[in-house]
């Protein structure tokens, strides 16, 4: 456990943006592994409704404080009161194309959002950090599987934002050797917890694939648009490598025992190593639906890659983790969540 110059470290848990897609699953994820935790959020992309959805699964209600990141001295304070030991840090902002329209909402978010929040670490001795960041951050001219020491470079304002943070937190941790810093690199997190009580919740319309389908399965959207039937694949769709959030989660608790261990700063991939083509996963999800979903092939979309998938030995042997779920749970979680909350959280 850690143990903070000024007393203040314990072993809390501190999940900012954990009331978001993916944090919310991990404080599930951490609830399961039998570790305190409590989530900071600002409720910029998420509903307080996640907390009663968070109660009904793990049996109690998490604690929640409603702050944002970037305001440091608040930061500083959940630190020191909830005795936090460790962060898992998930807040941000995450929609690419708004982030070239918007860069300056972009940086200050994610990059000095960040740099508010390790200030406040650092004066709290809290010297433990997970950071969600994304296969977006490799460059786009890669051999596949991209390793963790593939060439790096961002295409967009959110990709850069990720990746600034990456070379904070690697400058950091060179300076104070105490630190212990994980870069999570998440390829595609879908699906939902097999509760369906939480689940992704876009506003307005779905930026991304799984999401999309799930809105025309359930009758919300008429067809899907496929972005490029022309990329030299097999079958000519884009192809991705995606995991379910419930795995992604796991990934975060599996890094937090790797950092207890070991202080160093690492990136390591969370993926399965899988590619799965758009027509593949829209069959997919037919299968676990039982319901026809029409598409169009339409133009690429402009900055999309071709082919994506993780090299996936790092977070095996460093973390002993590796994605369990296989596709058609992820569609058939994605599936229950979206019939059960056809609104989202509404
Ligand atoms: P999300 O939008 O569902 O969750 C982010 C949460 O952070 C939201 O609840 C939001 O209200 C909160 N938040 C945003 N800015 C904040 C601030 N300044 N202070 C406090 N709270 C704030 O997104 P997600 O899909 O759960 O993604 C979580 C993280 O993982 C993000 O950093 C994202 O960039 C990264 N990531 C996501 C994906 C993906 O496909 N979902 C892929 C790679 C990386
Ligand atoms: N995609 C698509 N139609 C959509 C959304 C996405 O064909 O409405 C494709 C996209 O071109 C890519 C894949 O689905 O090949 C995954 O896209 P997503 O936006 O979910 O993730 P990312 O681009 O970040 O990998």
């Amino acid at each position: 456990m850690a143990s903070g110059a000024n007393g203040s470290s314990g072993d809390t848990v501190l999940v900012t943006g954990g009331l978001g897609y993916i944090g919310s699953h991990a404080c599930v994820a951490l609830a399961e592994a039998g570790r305190r935790f409590v989530i900071v959020d600002n409720l910029a992309n998420s509903s307080p409704r996640v907390l009663d959805r968070l109660q009904r699964i793990v049996g109690w209600r998490p604690d929640f404080v409603e702050a944002d990141i970037g305001d440091g001295a608040r930061m500083a304070r959940v630190l020191r009161e909830h005795r936090v030991g460790a962060v898992m840090h998930f807040a941000g902002s995450k929609a690419v194309g708004e982030s070239v329209a918007l860069p300056l909402d972009y940086y200050r978010n994610n990059v000095a959002g960040t740099l508010a929040l390790l200030e406040a670490m650092r004066a709290q001795a809290v010297r433990r950090l997970i950071f969600s960041s994304s296969a977006t951050v490799y460059a786009a001219d890669n051999a596949m599987p991209l390793r963790e020491d593939a060439a790096l470079g961002a295409s967009n304002p959110y990709g850069r934002s990720k990746l600034f943070v990456e070379h904070m937190l690697r400058d950091l941790q060179a300076a104070e050797p105490e630190w212990a810093i994980a870069c999570l690199r998440y390829f595609n997190p879908v699906g939902a917890h097999p509760s369906a009580l939480i689940g992704e919740s876009p506003r307005g319309i779905p930026n991304n694939l799984v999401p999309y389908i799930a809105q025309v399965a359930v009758g919300r959207r008429e067809r899907l648009s496929v972005f490029g039937g022309d990329y030299g694949t097999a079958d000519g769709t884009g192809v991705r490598d995606y995991v379910h959030v419930l795995d992604v989660a796991e990934g975060h608790v599996a890094a937090l025992r790797h950092l207890e261990r070991a202080p160093g700063w690492v990136a390591v991939n969370l993926g399965t190593g899988q590619g799965v083509s758009v027509l593949e996963i829209l069959r997919e999800y037919e299968r676990a639906s039982g319901i026809p979903i029409p598409f169009q092939v339409v133009q690429r979309r402009p900055g999309d890659i071709a082919q994506c998938w993780a090299e996936v030995a790092r977070a095996r042997d460093l973390f002993a983790w590796r994605a369990r779920r296989d596709l058609g749970e992820m569609c058939a979680d994605s599936w229950r969540w979206q019939q059960a909350n056809p609104d989202g959280y509404g």
